[in-house]
């Protein structure tokens, strides 16, 4: 039976996947009542393209990923190249030139204090492990400190363990009975005294392991923004309490907050930092949760029993470190910065004029990321406006997708002024009905 395939070939393009007849269940999709997806076949700088031909603009950087375009011609580059070398490889019996190039790139250009990198290939394994390095500090330290604080309105990612230090919502309802209890702290406003006394009365109890934020942008729970003064603020907090500050950076790091880390607005190092998305470019998964030396040294031990027992199949591929290396080469030699202020500028012209229209309300920018909400419930808005500004978007040639009400646009750094036309243009001319 040599030649023989235990797989029944492929049924031929055209019976129906197009049109919505297929076994792929997508991500946080109602296949019930959306529309099928429009098929995605190539993509290039700020454009995606479809099989019908048309040219849609990624106005969210697919998810927020995107960093300085779509097949950025170096990071292709090295992703052929280191294929052609070793394609995979146990991580935790080798090592690889990527890899270490990368880590050691990744110390250098991360926020002081943060010597170690661990990888892993998903923003929600990041955190996983930033959880895990923070218990394991502990434990192996002999304390009895098991409780993680997070903010209000935070989205960590979508595991157990990230649901938990998330917001607890329609989203995660079904999950809630088995997610570990946290401490939550208010989202800051104001001058965020309120947060800050929350968190001290917290870490005052001396059982807190360590204080998860999204720094200064809380992505998912709606763009919500907050000044480095807060972030500073916690950070202090940490350090008169020795609670561990973990760091998620996976939306805000790589420029996207107008600073290679959002930390860097606040001049702080957490003690550990999670990234992701950005570190290839947004062109394969990746990622790396960097950690301080006591947190390495807490693990670091003749008695094996101290080991981070973590690990995942494709931990460090070789592929997606030499992308990361890659990225990391453009930012070295490319002028990312001049790029990212350009776009931060345009950004805050298109949300000006925006704000103006009487529909809208609470703009608000945070270096490239622009947010505003509709008025839902007013001037004829419906709960329902965002999945219906989405689907008016895409029709004008533009994806963006509403947080709730909240519409944002998050671009790739390779976007010009006649592309985010198009994109305020969408939002500007949609009607209600
Ligand atoms: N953390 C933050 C701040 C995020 O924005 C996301 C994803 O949007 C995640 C974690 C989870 O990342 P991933 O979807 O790659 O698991």
């Amino acid at each position: 039976h040599q030649g023989e395939s235990v797989i029944a070939a492929p049924k031929p393009a055209g019976d129906g996947w197009q049109t919505g007849e297929s076994p792929v269940w997508r991500p946080f999709t109602q296949h019930a009542t959306e529309p099928p997806a429009p098929v995605a076949t190539h993509a290039e700088g700020a454009f995606i393209t479809t099989g019908d031909g048309r040219r849609i603009l990624d106005g969210i950087s697919s998810w927020w990923v995107v960093t300085h375009g779509h097949r950025y011609a170096p990071i292709m580059q090295a992703i052929r190249d280191q294929s052609e070398r070793l394609d995979q490889v146990i991580f935790a019996n080798f090592t690889h030139e990527p890899a270490e190039r990368l880590a050691r790139a990744l110390v250098e250009m991360a926020p002081e204090g943060l010597t170690r990198v661990f990888y892993s290939d998903s923003g929600s394994t990041a955190v996983e492990v930033g959880l895990k390095m923070a218990l394991g500090y502990w434990h192996n330290r002999g304390a009895a400190r098991h409780r993680i604080v997070v903010m209000e309105h935070s989205y960590h990612g979508d595991t157990i363990g990230t649901m938990s230090v998330g917001e607890r919502g329609v989203f995660n309802a079904a999950y809630n009975p088995v997610l570990f209890d946290v401490g939550t702290i208010p989202f800051p406003t104001g001058d965020g005294q309120t947060t800050l006394d929350a968190f001290e009365a917290l870490a005052a109890a001396g059982d807190v392991a360590a204080l998860i934020v999204e720094p200064l942008v809380l992505g998912a729970g709606g763009m919500l923004m907050y000044g480095p003064d807060v972030l500073a603020g916690l950070r202090q907090i940490c350090d008169r309490h020795g609670v561990l500050l973990i760091a998620d950076e996976v939306m805000t790091g790589w420029g996207r907050t107008g600073s290679l880390w959002a930390c860097d607005h606040a001049q702080i190092s957490p003690d550990i930092l999670c990234t992701s998305k950005g570190l290839t470019g947004g062109s394969v998964p990746l990622a790396a949760t960097l950690a301080s030396e006591p947190v390495f040294q807490a693990h670091y031990s003749t008695d094996r029993s101290r080991t981070f027992f973590h690990s995942s199949s494709f931990t460090a591929n070789p592929i997606a470190c030499a992308a990361g290396l890659a990225n990391v080469e453009v930012w070295r030699t490319e002028p990312v910065a001049a790029r990212i202020r350009d776009v931060v500028r345009m950004q805050a012209g298109h949300l000006d004029r925006l704000a103006r229209d009487p529909r809208f309300e609470n703009p608000r920018q945070c270096g490239t990321i622009t947010a505003i909400d509709m008025k839902v419930g007013q001037a004829g808005y419906l709960a329902d406006a965002g999945p219906r500004l989405r689907a008016h978007c895409l029709a004008q040639g533009v994806l963006l997708r509403p947080l709730g009400n909240t519409v944002y646009v998050l671009p790739p750094y390779c976007v010009s002024s006649a592309d985010l036309d198009l994109a305020y243009d969408a939002i500007a001319t949609f009607q209600p009905e």
